[in-house]
């Protein structure tokens, strides 16, 4: 259920309604908005009976949801989710660009990729910590010892830290060094680690899960923003089909058809959609052409020598000149990739 308030609402009104949401042992989520203010009622198991919030003063309007997720909704929040760390926003009339290596290897590699993130004016820098490899076989990350190479390159260049919790115990570690949680596709319906996640004040990258239909994933979405973390970006990333060109298929429909449905930001990362390097920029022109708010790109100074998907990372040079053709095409386009320019 959701509580929609007057635009007239005072801040008391909005507080009296949630004392009596959480007195009849429900969780009520405020989400004030640039007319309005609604909240979304959580920890019922069945209908709420609305009646009893209708004559409360300042409540407009009392809307039962008939749909699986409450908060990840318009309904909710009419106007877009822009995440704030900093000057950093995602969500927002800036395009987010999130790049960096697969993976942290060695403190070479980071500082020689770190700088050209930096240098392309993107905020956010990408590397694994911890990777959740397909083989016990292969490279899985370089664990802690990595902290200190992310810890100098934050400090160094400035660029806010996203990295993978691939278990709970890690969510701890990157509220301490990092400044994004990213769940990976294989944990996308990790329940355990999207309620830790959604008791941490960092916001939460989530990515689609491989075989994740569009609801699956908001409702995941939903877990996080259901402990009070309102601060989810929902990150496409491909999902299997019978396609064998490319690594995954990456599901460019899934930025409008969210954005239909969801005030959270959604960005594409092209490099896992496809698995080869080539494919990358064509991709990532086309995610901000449908309105993505952001990319997640793989970079590496050596992809021949990537320890992890060295075969879709961008050389340095290559990823330079994407980032151009990404600005290019933004600053024509507005932030839902309508044309703007006459
Ligand atoms: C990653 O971004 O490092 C990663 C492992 O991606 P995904 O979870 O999408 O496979
Ligand atoms: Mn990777």
């Amino acid at each position: 259920m959701l509580i929609v308030m007057k635009p007239s609402a005072t801040a008391r009104d909005v507080d009296s309604v949630i004392k009596i949401v959480e007195a009849i042992g429900f969780r009520a989520h405020s989400m004030p908005g640039a007319t309005r203010t609604a909240i979304g009622i959580t920890g019922n198991q069945g209908p709420v009976d609305g009646r009893r919030f209708e004559n409360l003063p300042g409540v407009a309007e009392v809307i039962r949801v008939t749909k699986p997720y409450k908060l990840i909704t318009l309904d909710l929040r009419p106007d877009k989710t822009v995440i704030r760390m900093g000057n950093a926003t995602i969500g927002g009339s800036e395009l987010a660009v999130i790049a960096g290596p697969c993976a942290i290897e060695s403190r070479e590699q980071a500082f020689a990729v770190a700088q050209a993130v930096q240098r392309s004016g993107a905020r956010f820098f990408r590397g694994g910590v911890w990777k959740p490899r397909t083989s016990p076989y292969t490279f899985q990350g370089l664990g802690e010892k990595a902290w200190e190479i992310i810890a100098a390159i934050r400090e160094e260049f400035g660029l806010k830290i996203v990295t993978e919790a691939v278990e709970e115990s890690h969510v701890e570690l990157i509220e301490k060094h990092g400044d994004v949680i990213q769940i990976g596709a294989r944990n996308m319906q990790n329940f355990s680690l999207l309620k830790r996640a959604g008791r941490s004040r960092l916001p939460v990258l989530l990515k689609r899960g491989m075989a994740a239909t569009l609801e699956e994933w908001l409702l995941a979405a939903e877990y996080i923003m259901a402990e009070g973390n309102y601060n989810v970006i929902l990150c496409e990333r491909g999902v299997r089909t019978f396609a064998q060109h490319t690594r995954n298929t990456l599901d460019l429909a899934s930025v409008p058809a969210i954005q239909r449905i969801s005030h959270l930001p959604v960005i594409i990362d092209p490099s896992h959609g496809t698995g080869t390097a080539y494919m990358v920029t064509p991709l990532a022109r086309a995610a901000v052409a449908v309105g993505a708010d952001g990319l997640m790109i793989e970079v590496h100074n050596r992809p021949e020598l990537a320890l992890s998907d060295g075969a879709q990372a961008l050389t340095l040079s290559e990823y330079a000149q994407l980032i151009e053709e990404v600005r290019a095409i933004r600053s024509v386009t507005d932030a839902n990739g309508t044309l703007s320019a006459a």
